[in-house]
């Protein structure tokens, strides 16, 4: 028993620093997938609610969505890896986002003590957005330039703060799916990152912290052992800028620099798949993810 005080007395330090303070914290769709892990992950988010801590969520889900779109044998067409969301996709994302995902995050929550509410981002105008422009791409196999529509996928035009600040202020925890309006009701899909960094510039959010499914930024891709552990914005600048990243870590790297540039202190990207590893990167000095600040 009497071997657990020292650790109590290093975390203090951590405990009264984020008294009071806000986190936007952003669960991937691999972090989210399992019942197990995504319990075990409330347990780590009610530590650090029972702590004082202001938390919003923010979830994305894509992979769900792309599962249950091959059940309905339904293929959407991909541009550059990236699909198009077409009216089944948006159909098959506010369900899956806005209800399959998104109650069970909240009922996770509950079932550890969190009064957690579950929303989506567009509940009290809380993320707008405009549908994405149609954009002129090169097509790889000949070269050619074509026009390209993303269908159903929104960029934000504005942020309202209030509905969150009420419920953060009333002790709740908000659940925010990545499901946006446009001004006319139409419902658009956004990148969940996005929409993390633009909650946690609204909100003067402390960190941004985003869970996903590799150790943190790696130097290279396919090496778990390669992680950054730390970087200030103009190396994270330098690394956006090289060839070391892909996929998603391009949006995702991108919202964090820009996070930080915004206001935000620290941004942490974390392997949110693996046990306890919140805890770690927010409660030892080593950490265990990817630190990115101002500076
Ligand atoms: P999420 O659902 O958490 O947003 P994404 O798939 O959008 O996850 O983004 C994370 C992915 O980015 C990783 O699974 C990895 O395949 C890819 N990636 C590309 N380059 C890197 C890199 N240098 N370091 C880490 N991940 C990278
Ligand atoms: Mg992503």
């Amino acid at each position: 028993m009497m071997d657990k005080i020292p650790l109590l007395l290093e975390v203090l330090p951590y405990i009264q620093n984020f008294r009071d303070k806000t986190f936007v914290i952003k669960l991937g769709g691999n972090v989210i997938s399992d019942e197990e892990r995504l319990l075990s992950l409330s347990k780590d988010i009610s530590i650090l609610y029972n702590l004082g801590i202001k938390i919003v969520l923010v979830h994305g889900g894509a992979k769900q969505v792309d599962e249950h779109l091959n059940k309905i044998s339904h293929e959407p067409e991909k541009i550059d890896g990236r699909r198009i969301t077409d009216k089944k996709a948006i159909d098959v994302a506010k369900m899956i986002y806005g209800g399959k995902l998104n109650s069970e995050i909240t009922a996770s929550l509950m079932s550890v003590g969190v009064s957690s509410i579950g929303l989506k981002g567009c509940d009290g105008g809380t993320v707008m957005a405009e549908k994405r422009d149609i954009v002129n791409i090169c097509d790889d196999e000949n070269g050619v330039a074509k026009e390209v529509d993303f269908g159903y996928v929104g960029d934000i035009t504005e942020i309202n703060p209030d509905l969150l600040t009420m419920l953060l202020d009333n002790g709740y925890l908000p659940v925010i799916s990545c499901l946006a309006t446009d001004d006319d009701g139409t419902i658009l899909n956004v990148n969940a990152d996005t929409i993390a960094k633009e909650i946690a510039v609204a909100i003067d959010s402390e960190k941004m912290i985003l869970l996903t499914d590799v150790p943190g930024v790696l130097e290279d891709k396919d090496n778990p052992s390669s992680i950054i552990s730390y970087m200030t914005i103009e190396e994270a600048e330098e690394v956006y800028r090289s060839s070391k990243i892909s996929g998603g870590m391009i949006p995702k790297l991108q919202n964090c620099i820009n996070a930080v540039k915004e206001g935000v202190n620290q941004v942490h990207i974390i392997e949110g798949i693996k046990e306890h590893t919140l805890l770690a990167e927010l409660f030892t000095n080593q950490g265990i993810g990817t630190m990115i600040e101002g500076k």
